[in-house]
């Protein structure tokens, strides 16, 4: 492997100079890394601007390897859904999620966190049952369902028609959308006329870039212009400064997420977190 940086492109870096032999080999690992044990979730708490209080939460997969130790996601979330596992582990942590916020929900009520968000890959939405297995899972872990976002991608929504009737039928649950990584992909203005999107979460390369330099701020403040117009909610991922936060604040962002606030973490520290944290 390559000299890495930081943990999280080692295992890229090597995967990368692995032979396709090796590749197959986690990929076989990780059809059996569900039942024994290896996948866990994270909770990334999502900061309201306006109050500096946790308003809720993404829920981010994780894989402890028993040998290569802990795998990045950006690693095995595309080998997952190239080997079609995506779909088992999707629903995993979908019911996760959903008995862990129906827990809160008794346990703190209106103190629990608003909404937690779940990310869901094109290859789970494209499953014909995918909204029925939704609606089971709800049913079955009693969570409040206007707690509950989904966040897809440009390129899932993009995949089919099929998609955007799946995203309508899950709004009639009273699940809410969330489009991911916005700005990343092509035609994003297009999408948010065709979809039924409520959310825009703004990828973190504009806004790192937005203290910085005056064309990453040109486009933060633009990409907030077109939420206002069309009634949907923003989320600025990736909040790493100060500096970063007071811009997006006076630009009129009301939701943040990055390391500023708080990395991804255990749902049990994430609990203690939005009973006590406030942030700023
Ligand atoms: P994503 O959905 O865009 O999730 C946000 C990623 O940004 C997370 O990486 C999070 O840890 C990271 N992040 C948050 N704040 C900061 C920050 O201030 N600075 C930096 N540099 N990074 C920050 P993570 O957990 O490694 O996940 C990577 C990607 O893997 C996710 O990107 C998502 O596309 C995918 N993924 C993770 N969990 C799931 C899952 O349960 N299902 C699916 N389908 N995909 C998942
Ligand atoms: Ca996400
Ligand atoms: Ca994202
Ligand atoms: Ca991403």
């Amino acid at each position: 492997a390559k000299t890495a940086g930081g943990h999280r492109w080692h295992w890229f870096d090597q995967a990368m100079d692995e032979s396709a032999d090796a590749a197959a080999r986690l990929s076989a690992d990780l059809r059996q890394a569900l039942s024994r044990g290896q996948i866990f979730a994270l909770y990334q708490p999502i900061i309201d601007l306006t109050t500096g209080l946790c308003a809720g939460g993404e829920v981010l997969m994780r894989w402890q390897h028993p040998d290569r130790g802990l795998i990045s996601p950006d690693l095995f979330i595309p080998l997952a859904e190239c080997s079609g596992c995506i779909v088992d582990l999707g629903y995993w942590i979908l019911e996760h999620a959903c008995r862990q916020t129906a827990t809160w929900q008794r346990r703190y009520g209106d103190h629990a966190p608003a909404k937690i968000s779940i990310n869901v890959s094109a290859r789970q939405l494209s499953e014909p049952d995918f909204v029925d297995r939704v609606q089971e899972i709800l049913e079955r872990t009693g969570v409040d369902t206007g707690r509950l976002v989904l966040e897809v991608t440009e390129t899932a929504v993009f995949a089919t028609t099929v998609a955007v009737q799946q995203l309508e039928r899950l709004k009639t649950l009273g699940i809410r959308i969330a489009l991911d990584d916005f700005g990343t992909g092509h035609s994003s203005l297009s999408l948010l006329l065709d979809c039924p999107v409520d959310l825009l979460k703004v990828d973190k390369s504009f806004v790192s870039g937005a203290a910085a330099d005056q064309a990453g701020a040109l486009i933060v403040k633009n990409l907030i212009g077109f939420t206002s117009d069309f009634a949907i909610e923003a989320v600025a991922e990736g909040v790493e400064t100060p500096e970063q936060a007071a811009l997006l604040r006076r630009l009129g962002y009301q939701y943040a997420q990055g390391y500023l606030y708080a990395r991804p973490m255990p749902a049990a520290d994430f609990e203690q977190h939005f009973t006590t944290a406030t942030v700023m």
